[in-house]
């Protein structure tokens, strides 16, 4: 028996549905974007009681850097939401300019707020295959650039890389060239996700029998590694994270086997939902249809009047889900 809990903990909030990458495994950047929230508009939505208890933020698109008041965005999230304790951003690096620029806001904001600030930079492959993902040229270019200057100016952050079919024979490739350059990667599957309208893209589901095998073999192997290092680790909260990292790759290997998702989602659980560039809102990203829009009634209202969604969801959809996002 499911309990209707009347507030969340976590938003993943797409803060703009544009985009300047042309993911082979996504296709909202052949979609019309919709209207961003001014910050005026999200303060409004974001005083809903359904977000009286969130301390957690995910800012993503499209590509955040992209929204045409993406700092006022970042201040109204963080003077909205009175518990606020991390915020997460995710970015392709596409315009290295930009990028940084957003970053460096963010870095230097979530410090004098006492935010915790984690950063994402999506890393599909070395050079060409990275390029080739992503559908732009020069991207591989323009994300090293970013890093470069993360590193310089000892700003933390993790590569995410999304394995397809593209990809998937060149991650040794791309371990390698983390190891050499000391950068942190996580691996995860391209999945069908309702709001990207990827139906017809480069998912998992598309991957050959020996692309899983190998897939499986890979992903045992980082297990291992993680082991490994985290015998030499001490700190709590780096274990913590690794331990996160191994769940995830088990839920993983899990999926490619055709067995059912392994770890329970904080969608699933009522703690997490999906607030859209336009005010949409979404149980989660990946089987939730949208539920209605913020900015025609109450957040509140919305989350418990479509509980039956959710329930359908949880019963037919969640066993069979690759996302990463887990409890
Ligand atoms: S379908 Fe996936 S993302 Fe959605 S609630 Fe279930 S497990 Fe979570």
């Amino acid at each position: 028996m499911t309990t209707e809990k009347s507030s969340i903990r976590k938003i993943a909030f797409f803060s703009t549905s544009k985009c300047n990458s042309k993911c082979v495994m996504c296709n909202i950047h052949a979609e019309k974007p919709t209207k961003d929230l001014t910050p005026k508009q999200l303060k409004k939505i974001l005083s809903d009681p359904l977000f009286k208890g969130v301390i957690d933020v995910g800012v993503s698109g499209g590509e955040p850097s992209l929204h045409k008041n993406w700092k006022e965005i970042y201040d109204t999230l963080c003077s909205s939401l009175l518990n606020l304790r991390a915020i997460a951003l995710t970015t392709n690096c596409v315009n290295s300019r930009k990028t940084i620029d957003i970053i460096q806001y963010y870095y230097n904001q979530s410090k004098k707020r006492n935010i915790k600030f984690s950063l994402c930079i999506s890393l599909d492959g070395v050079g060409e295959i990275h390029d080739k993902v992503r559908g732009i040229k020069g991207n591989f270019k323009s994300a090293m650039n970013v890093i470069d200057w993360l590193k310089y100016n000892k700003i933390n952050f993790t590569c995410a890389c999304t394995v397809s079919k593209i990809n998937v024979l060149h991650l040794e490739a791309l371990r390698e060239f983390c190891d050499n350059n000391k950068i942190n990667i996580n691996y995860r599957l391209a999945s069908k996700i309702n709001r990207l309208h990827n139906n017809n893209s480069q998912t998992y589901h598309q991957l050959s029998k020996e692309e899983k095998k190998f897939l499986i073999n890979f992903l045992l192997e980082e297990i291992h590694r993680q082991k490994r290092s985290l015998l030499k680790k001490i700190t709590f909260i780096v274990n913590k994270k690794k331990i996160k990292k191994d769940k995830i790759y088990q839920h993983i290997i899990s999926i490619l086997k055709g067995n059912k998702r392994t770890s329970s989602c904080p969608h699933s659980a009522q703690e997490a939902v999906c607030l859209s560039n336009n005010g949409d809102l979404m149980y989660c990203s990946v089987a939730s249809k949208i539920i209605g829009n913020c900015l025609k009634d109450s957040a509140k209202n919305i989350y418990l009047s479509n509980f039956s969604h959710l329930r359908e969801i949880k019963r037919e959809k969640c066993k069979d889900c690759s996302h990463d996002i887990i409890k």
